[in-house]
């Protein structure tokens, strides 16, 4: 009978899902002797000693039985000389090797049913304990301070075990075994309430007296897995009115926690798909229509068709709906304006005292900071709008291998960045707008985290090619500091590079829509007809929306009052309509007389290709949004206002050579603005940008031999204009192409530089 020595390298998602205990298991039942050990490099290490037959069985049973929530990416087997040493099989202490790459560890997992289950049964030890968790939940990505992945490298270090929860961690048949984040009421984090200065209350129940606090109307600063959220009732408007006051966050919607997924449904309208990705492990905050029988404030998500919508994904927030009748309450990342979301006690108390009525913190430290993620339905696609808890640091598999190791740093709104490594891309999670020193520490500190995690050896570092963002400035830093390559990739493309990469296509016209990208002619692009080929870096522009003019430049942004009437300026008499809308002007009349002035002139006055900025103006002319108080409002109420419309207009669109007009759009839902509702109006101009951007995509790859047609951008998370494209571009028979693990949006940007400079960048 031959004897065999084998040591097995396993990469992947292996640390903090149950592997080691897996492996344990399996090497007993196929009767074989050696060790399983956890890695500096996120892998696991295994030594067999044992019959040939065995270890053949044991190998078969590494990939087909492996725990639900492990990713096998690669397997290393070497044989070894010498004797059998091992008298039976052991989990022996981790190493602090680190050889191999692109491991990581998981993301964060919502509490699981048998978890649940006991949290639920008086019998339980762990019965009610808020933290309860197991090999196959709980906190990972947001806990973890370093590798390999043991309790003494993690923010549970502080908590010792008690002789209960250490007889699980060390039984083999438990599903404790070996689980890092084991605790119990009894040595686990503790959970408390306080009041606004952080005094204590003593109270039994403090988890079910904060739910029962915030069903009477008061806020609390609640003390999550990734930091802090602000729950209120969903109901009671005037707790909504005061936080939205002191936030200075007047109309930005707020997510919802509802109670279980039937509580849901007495508010919003649940798809199939729907019920998957809220049920999942992830358990993302989904953006769910409200419905007929939506009976919550109306300052939960104004003038919003839909709601953000996540189920309970800890015992604590189980626990909050106990005492109460509540459907939902609204919960809300704790972030200061422009600031990362809150993580530690002493932050909350400070910047969340003036604004909460109460705390409810527990005494385990974040180590990460991690926000929810927020993903939207397509039909049957989802379409992140953030990717961030739940889904980072797993990576994304891709088609192919980079020939070199790329760090990404993305652009400047809803960042992340990106380590390319392999076949693999490793997202950071949600980090925010890079526009100040905090963020941009926040970035730093995640990517260097990202880059330990993975055992990156980064070459190459890929920015956005506008010249002053920060993150431009921070990737050349970086580059001299480390001798990496720095390479500027322009925004557009990036987004194309996504959709090329995340679909392994190799020619595609991508029609790229959002509000601003810095473009190669140092113009302001957002409306973008690409033409993106595998064979050489790069991309040709070969269309793109007219050119339209931002009266007063950025101030265009935010008052798309102005954006409507640089449009209109030739076209309609403005001065009557402006002088009407001068309350929505900071500064009243003067300021509609500055503007008109600089339209006679054209002074001061950029001029950008925005499907973003014109969806705005359009906004504006009907009504729905006036002045932008956060970045996509405009645009997003007017989708809102579009559902359930017709094209009451009918518009050709007007292609002037490789130009879709938009000046004639604009014209026409102006001159019928008292004609038509404001439904059918707003729908109308999604039905002439779809079939216009469409049509000219379609276009341009017959000219060009390409078979696939791509939409991606920011905008590419609107419904409407995404289903009316994609029939216009099928029923042509060209394949089209959205993103499906990567955000549509700017969170998607660090991936797509990644990608454009390491399989498209010579
Ligand atoms: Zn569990
Ligand atoms: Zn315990």
């Amino acid at each position: 009978m031959a004897l065999l020595r084998l040591k097995i390298q396993v990469t992947g998602i292996v640390q903090g899902v149950g592997f080691r205990p897996f492996v344990y298991r399996a090497a007993l039942q196929n009767g074989l002797h050696g060790y399983v050990k956890n890695r500096g490099d996120a892998g696991v290490e295994i030594l067999l000693e044992g019959q040939e037959r065995a270890v053949h069985g044991f190998l078969h049973d590494l990939k087909e039985k492996k725990p639900p929530l492990a990713q096998i990416h690669n397997i290393v087997t070497a044989k070894l000389q010498g004797r059998n040493e091992y008298q039976e099989f052991v989990i022996t202490k981790s190493s602090n090797e680190a050889e191999l790459s692109g491991s990581v560890i998981p993301p964060d997992i919502a509490i699981c049913d048998e978890c649940l289950r006991e949290l639920r049964d008086p019998k339980d030890p762990r019965f009610e304990y808020f933290f309860i968790t197991c090999t196959n939940c709980g906190p990972r990505f947001t806990i973890i301070e370093k590798l390999p992945y043991d309790r003494e490298n993690t923010t549970m270090r502080q908590f010792h075990m008690c002789g209960f929860c250490l007889s699980e961690y060390r039984d083999p048949l438990n599903r404790r075994f070996h689980a890092q984040t084991v605790a119990c009421p009894e040595c686990g984090p503790h959970v408390h309430l306080t009041d606004a200065k952080g005094r204590t209350l003593e109270l039994k129940d403090p988890i079910r007296e904060a739910g029962v606090l915030l069903s009477e109307g008061h806020a609390v600063a609640i003390k999550g897995y990734g930091g802090f959220h602000i729950a209120l009732s969903a109901i009671k408007p005037e707790p909504l009115a005061r936080i939205r006051n002191v936030k200075h966050r007047n109309q930005k919607p707020f997510a919802l926690m509802a109670r279980n997924l039937k509580a849901a449904k007495t508010f919003a309208m649940v798809s199939k798909k729907q019920e998957q990705l809220l049920s999942s492990y992830m358990h993302p905050i989904v953006l769910l229509n409200k419905s007929r029988t939506y009976n919550l404030s109306e300052l939960v998500a104004p003038g919003l068709h839909n709601v953000g919508v996540m189920l309970p994904y800890t015992g604590l927030h189980h626990m909050l709906f106990d005492h109460v009748e509540d459907a939902a309450f609204v919960m809300t990342s704790a972030n200061p304006p422009n600031q990362p979301i809150v993580k530690d006690n002493d932050e909350a108390l400070h910047n969340l005292g003036d604004i909460v009525d109460y705390f409810l913190i527990h005494d385990r430290q974040i180590a990460h900071r991690c926000d929810d993620s927020v993903v939207r339905v397509h039909r049957n696609n989802t379409a992140f709008i953030r990717r961030s808890r739940g889904y980072a640091p797993a990576p994304i598999k891709l088609h192919r291998k980079t020939k070199s190791c790329v760090l990404a740093l993305g652009g400047e709104l809803n960042n992340t960045s990106c380590i390319l490594n392999g076949d693999k891309a490793f997202i950071s999670q949600h980090i925010g707008d890079v526009d100040n020193v905090e963020t941009r520490a926040f970035l730093e500190n995640a990517t260097k985290h990202l880059v330990r995690l993975t055992n990156s050896k980064i070459e190459k570092v890929a920015h956005d090619l506008h010249p002053k963002f920060i993150t431009t400035r921070l990737a050349q830093d970086l580059a001299e500091e480390n001798g990496w390559q720095a390479i500027p990739v322009q925004h557009h493309y990036a987004h194309a590079a996504a959709l090329m990469a995340e679909h392994n296509a190799n020619d595609i016209v991508s029609i790229c829509c959002d509000g601003y990208g810095y473009g190669s002619d140092g113009e302001a692009w957002g409306g973008e007809i690409l033409l993106c080929t595998d064979a050489a870096y790069g991309f040709k522009r070969l269309g793109h929306l007219e050119k339209q003019p931002m009266i007063g430049g950025d101030l265009a942004t935010f008052n798309p009052i102005r954006m409507a009437a640089g449009i209109l300026q030739d076209r309609v008499d403005l001065e009557p309509w402006l002088l009407s809308n001068k309350k929505h002007f900071p500064h009243g009349e003067k300021e509609v007389q500055v503007a008109l002035q600089q339209l006679a002139r054209k002074e001061n006055t950029l001029y950008t290709t925005s499907c973003g900025r014109i969806l705005d103006a359009v906004s504006a002319i009907l009504g729905v949004c006036t002045e932008r108080t956060y970045e996509g409002e405009p645009s997003m109420k007017l989708e809102s206002t579009a559902i359930g419309g017709k094209d009451v207009l009918n518009l050709k669109p007007r292609l002037e050579s490789d130009v879709l007009c938009t000046g004639t759009l604009v014209a026409e839902i102006f001159e019928n603005r008292h004609k038509y509702s404001k439904t059918n109006l707003a729908y109308s101009a999604h039905a002439y940008l779809a079939q216009g951007l469409a049509e000219l995509a379609i276009k341009k790859a017959s000219q060009n031999h390409v078979k696939a047609v791509g939409f991606t951008g920011g905008v590419a998370c609107n419904e409407i204009l995404a289903l009316n494209i994609r029939r216009i571009v099928e029923a042509s028979g060209l394949r089209f192409l959205v993103h499906k693990e990567v955000p549509p949006g700017d969170g998607g940007l660090s991936f797509g530089q990644a990608v454009a400079s390491g399989f498209f960048h010579s």
